[in-house]
């Protein structure tokens, strides 16, 4: 075995010569590899892939989301075709294996962090002849001592240099049930929580400032799980951070206690999936939210005023939806005291119950992966033609990301801190409302 190679295909680029976020997984799984046989990431966000070096004996690892899978695939053929073996994981092979099968030696399904392993192993035995066509890992293990993050990897990827921002694992799994939601199809229902003096140890041992959590609903462990919440900002107090955010939901508002003790730990935002603020829409929400506008404006004024900001996220497309729906929400969103606003067009992806239902009804457009982005339309809505969904989502995007409007969000979150802190939070202040504006824009010019 000559080495593993382990691949992102690009998604965002780079912005001001840094990708946006730190390939976590892969340094998971590169962590993962025995210290005697060396190992590479290749992100194709921040360089060119030099692929022409591949040949027998190396073991290229690519994971892939839904709509990076086209890029996956020429990766993949291309590695095949240099000799190597080659492997996909991630969210579009655990959801689709059959799919991925068509054009790697194997596929992981789940999580790898075990499967991963005997890989390796099966690899180093016998070469491509040892690869298994599916490693599957659906168990949805405890995460203690799971993956720790090596030296080796953490000098290897240098963060600082080449990312905006550092991932980070804390909590995995959700136990809600949202109808479109892949995250809970990946993780599981499961809620499971990394050992906080681990947690400690790789913040430390990364010497990160700053995080965006993986976690796939962080802000629901404020009422599963008070005391490991407690716990862990206790020990993230005590850290030199400048700030760090989390995926989230409304229910943080119950616990005012919780989010002050966040607040001396350093957390800075929630990323809140409101998801709509239509009624009819509710039994597509998994019971973290009604749909209702003035219970999400009410939440969003209780979490700001104990010190948090909030960024609402929001889908739009829903089978409940109508033109008004689309004129309500931009009137919710200027209204609202947001510290900024994602809308996305509801998509779906494989293996969820949204997905199954379009096809049962024969409502799936015959659309190119690519085109899962969360910024397409993929399906035939209920109450409109494709054509017209897509206009009144472009009409609210163009209003939601006006300048004017991201000026207002932002001014209004850098309000949140103290003269002395302002400066330096200028740039996060602005630059989540502007990531999704230019998210919103590259995606319609493709
Ligand atoms: S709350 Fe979030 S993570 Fe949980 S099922 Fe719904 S969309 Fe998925």
């Amino acid at each position: 075995m000559r080495r593993v190679v382990l691949i992102q295909p690009r998604r965002d680029g780079r912005i001001f010569g840094k990708a946006p976020g730190s390939p976590y997984t892969l340094m998971r799984l590169a962590s993962l590899v025995p210290n005697e046989i060396p190992v590479e990431i290749w992100d194709e966000n921040v360089r060119d892939l030099p692929l022409d070096t591949l040949k027998d004996g190396d073991l290229v690892g690519i994971t892939s989301m839904t709509v990076t899978i086209e890029g996956a695939e020429q990766i993949a053929r291309q590695a095949m075709q240099r000799g190597a073996g080659v492997v996909l994981g991630g969210v579009h092979a655990t959801l689709m294996p059959e799919h991925s099968q068509t054009f790697a030696h194997s596929v992981m399904v789940g999580e790898g962090y075990f499967t991963w392993q005997k890989l390796i192993q099966d690899y180093a035995n016998a070469g491509i002849k040892g690869m298994q066509p599916i490693y599957e890992d659906l168990t949805w293990s405890d995460l203690g001592s799971v993956a720790s993050i090596s030296d080796r990897v953490i000098q290897m990827v240098d963060e600082s240099n080449h990312y905006w921002t550092p991932y980070l694992e804390i909590t995995r799994g959700c136990p809600r049930n949202c109808s479109f939601c892949t995250a809970i199809r990946v993780s599981g229902q499961r809620m499971r929580f990394r050992p906080v003096e681990e947690v400690v140890d790789e913040i430390k041992r990364r010497k990160i400032k700053r995080f965006f959590l993986t976690d796939d609903n962080f802000g629901l462990n404020f009422t599963i799980a008070p005391d490991y919440t407690a716990e862990l900002f206790e020990a993230l107090m005590k850290l030199d951070l400048q700030g760090w955010t989390c995926q989230s939901e409304m229910s943080i508002a119950k616990h005012p206690d919780l989010i002050e003790m966040s607040v001396a730990a350093h957390l800075d935002k929630h990323f809140i999936g409101f998801e709509s603020i239509n009624p009819d829409n509710r039994s597509s929400l998994g019971g973290k939210a009604k749909g209702v506008a003035e219970q999400a404006s009410e939440a969003v004024r209780t979490i700001r005023q104990n010190g948090v900001g909030v960024v609402g996220l929001f889908v739009m497309g829903f089978d409940g939806d109508t033109p008004a729906t689309f004129q309500a929400m931009w009137d919710f969103v200027r209204g609202s005291e947001f510290d900024s606003v994602s809308i996305t067009m509801l998509t779906p992806f494989p293996g969820t119950p949204f997905r199954q239902q379009l096809v049962d009804e024969g409502r799936l457009l015959d659309s190119p992966w690519r085109h899962y982005d969360t910024a397409h339309v993929t399906f035939q809505p209920k109450n409109f033609t494709p054509d017209e969904l897509r206009s009144a989502y472009d009409w609210l995007c163009r209003r939601v990301y006006g300048p004017g409007q991201i000026m207002r969000r932002g001014m209004r979150s850098i309000s949140r801190y103290p003269l002395s802190k302002a400066g330096k939070k200028a740039f996060g202040s602005f630059s989540t409302d502007y990531g999704y504006r230019r998210t919103y824009a590259y995606r319609h010019a493709v």
